[in-house]
């Protein structure tokens, strides 16, 4: 039986991830600070622990582990990200968990290690133009990534590709493009804009407003939760290190994705601006390279994948109130 290490899953994307390859046959280990909040971690063993510590990363290696999935990170939405307010701790601990723990996956014969870097590690003056962002894998140099959340995702994407190229471990780097679904935080601060933006209309009447960060022109894509681990699943059994685009091409205006969002909830929802943390005006996945090296590229349109997230977000905060 394969053995998985899951990095951060007791957060919303390993806890899916913990699910998908025990599903396959794995013998899967969970780590993380804290249980996941909707319970979605079925893993054969879950160790809290502080992976700042190597210490506590060591002991998760008292038994041979095949493979890691590294997601564990200081990390939130726009709120979080991009005030400013968490620069230093995002930094220090997001680095302090890659630098702990690829050299553990070193000491410890580890087969192949997964590390879920950014598109937030893309260059700011790409994505100027909401309808003309850059995102392709070669246009990340120059580096100019506009958060510092985007600088840290950047040195650790070159720690693990130089521990590839020095002592040949076999890693495997993805970026991200804005993941949601369902068990997903929604609310308390660290909630990203699908989440947020559900819960917003949720609590609307209809024909009520909801607040908006920016003008609403700037762009996105997002991927629902299943294609980006049927993504890492492809990557890992490949035998090409990447980095690579896991994202969506279907890029929406953040005033078109309320708009979607308004229709799957059957209210008449009015818009109100104001200002806040926004992020770079657009950008978009580039799915050229998956295609090429994997032969793959996600296929569910958004609609699809945010009427399922919306229901699951509607029962939540109906047990919230009670
Ligand atoms: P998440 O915040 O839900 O999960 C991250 C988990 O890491 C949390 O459960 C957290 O408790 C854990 N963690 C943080 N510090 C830790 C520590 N010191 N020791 C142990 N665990 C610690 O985030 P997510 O959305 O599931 O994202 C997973 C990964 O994917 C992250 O690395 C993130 O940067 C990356 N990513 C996510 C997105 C997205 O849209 N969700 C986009 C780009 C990249």
């Amino acid at each position: 039986m394969k053995t998985a290490l899951v990095c951060g899953a007791g957060g919303f994307i390993g806890g899916h991830l913990v699910n998908r390859l025990q599903s396959e046959g794995y013998w899967v280990r969970g780590v993380d600070l804290k249980h996941n909040e909707y319970g979605n971690d079925k893993a054969d063993d879950f160790v809290i622990g502080d992976l700042r510590d190597p210490r506590v990363c060591e002991a998760l290696f008292d038994r041979q582990i095949d493979e890691v999935y590294q997601l564990a990170a200081d990390m939130g939405g726009a709120g979080y990200i991009f005030t400013g307010d968490h620069d230093a701790v995002v930094m220090h601990n997001s680095a302090t968990i890659n630098l702990n723990m690829v050299e553990m996956a070193r000491l410890h014969g580890v087969k192949k290690i997964f590390y879920s870097s950014s598109a937030c590690m893309y260059p700011e003056y790409n994505q100027l133009d909401p309808d003309n962002p850059k995102c392709s894998e070669d246009s990340a140099y120059p580096a100019m990534p506009d958060s510092e959340y985007g600088w840290e995702k950047l040195f650790s994407e070159r720690l693990y590709l130089s521990y590839y190229r020095n002592y040949g471990l076999e890693v495997r780097v993805a970026r991200f493009h804005n993941i949601f679904g369902p068990m997903g935080t929604w609310d308390g601060g660290k909630e990203k804009a699908p989440a947020a933006l559900c819960r917003k209309i949720i609590h609307a009447e209809d024909g009520g407003t909801i607040d908006i960060w920016g003008d609403g022109k700037q762009t996105r894509s997002f991927l629902y939760i299943d294609e980006c681990l049927e993504g890492v699943r492809r990557l890992m059994e490949s035998d090409w290190t990447g980095p690579v685009n896991i994202g969506s091409e279907e890029m929406v205006s953040i005033n078109e994705f309320v708009d979607i969002i308004a229709t799957i909830s059957g209210k008449k929802i009015n818009k109100h601006h104001i200002e806040g943390p926004e992020g770079v005006r657009g950008r978009n996945s580039d799915n050229a390279l998956i295609y090429e090296k994997l032969g793959w590229k996600p296929t569910q349109p958004l609609r699809e994948g945010m009427a399922k997230t919306y229901a699951w977000i509607e029962k939540q905060a109906a047990s919230a109130v009670k």
